[in-house]
């Protein structure tokens, strides 16, 4: 945190923190894997520096490294980390004074790391569309990672998990498809991989990936706006992201999705992303090794 290393239980903010009260933060998660010949790598780690300072920009935080600063620091946070694989959390924050013109506020930088497996904890999920709609651009940025905007992703998630479900989807305030509360959502349609588009989303980089692997594996991609008849209607669903990876989803609202089991294209996907982020598949540039 601001350079220094702390301990666990030292890592610690004042409670008259500008981003505590207003969610004026913002973040990033990142994950790295174990290649068994080079060790650990951090997954499309320039990406995600690039998507912070996006979010920091918009947010007038103005922080104190370079991308490349920032890329080292986090490299550093994971080799100071006893565990082969887990998640990485930056995040930057405005701190003590209260008000809504944060400009002459501190800003902080600290990078915190976990192990964190499965984020939706099983195989597959089921899922239900939230009454909650998506944040949209006439509101805030959705594409930028702001603290506050998961009021919306947590509400989303709230209302699945009480209701017995593992998950959300959110429309948009249009009615078509967005994400989930923490991930992306792609359909598969026959042999064509559906990209969800949607001006309300957060474009994630697990999504940018799976969309070059799919081009990869010469499968047909197509990028359309997706309505809820037609995501109850797909033969594939499922969700990707940085923590919940690629998750395939086998029931939507009580409606089972390729008889309530993960399909095949997403099997296929899978397999092929879990390759690439231990460094085993073609894109060497999507793999940042530590310990070298
Ligand atoms: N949508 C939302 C709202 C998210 O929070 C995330 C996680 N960052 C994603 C999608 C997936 O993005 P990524 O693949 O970059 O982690």
């Amino acid at each position: 945190m601001d350079g220094r290393w702390y301990e666990w239980e030292d890592a610690n903010i004042h409670v008259m923190t500008h981003s505590l009260h207003y969610g004026s933060a913002v973040f990033e998660g990142i994950r790295f894997y174990y290649n068994e010949q080079r060790g650990r790598a951090v997954f499309r780690l320039r990406e995600h520096v690039e998507r912070l300072f996006y979010s920091a920009n918009l947010m007038g935080l103005s922080i104190q490294y370079s991308k490349e600063e920032m890329m080292d620091v986090i490299k550093a946070v994971v080799k100071s980390f006893d565990a082969k694989e887990g998640y990485i959390r930056p995040l930057i924050f405005f701190g003590q004074g209260l008000g809504l013109y944060p400009k002459n506020l501190d800003t902080h930088v600290m990078v915190g790391a976990i192990e964190w497996g499965k984020y939706l904890g099983k195989g597959a999920v089921r899922v239900m569309v939230s009454r909650w709609r998506r944040i949209s651009s006439n509101i805030t940025d959705p594409r930028a990672k702001v603290s506050g905007h998961y009021v919306n992703s947590i509400l989303a998630t709230k209302e699945a998990k009480d209701k017995g479900f593992d998950e959300a989807i959110m429309l948009d305030e249009n009615g078509y498809v967005a994400e989930g509360p923490g991930e992306n959502i792609f359909l598969v349609e026959g042999d064509t991989l559906v990209v969800v588009s949607s001006e309300s989303i957060l474009p994630g980089i697990t999504r940018d990936t799976i969309i070059t692997i799919a081009k990869d594996l010469g499968i047909k991609v197509v990028k359309k706006k997706v309505s809820f008849e037609e995501l109850l209607d797909a033969d594939e669903v499922f969700f990707c992201g940085t923590a919940a990876e690629v998750t395939p989803i086998v029931e939507v609202n009580g409606k089972l999705i390729n008889a309530g089991t993960p399909g095949k294209i997403t099997e296929q996907i899978s397999q092929t992303f879990y390759k690439e982020v231990r460094g085993e598949g073609k894109h060497s540039e999507w793999v940042h090794y530590v310990e070298t």
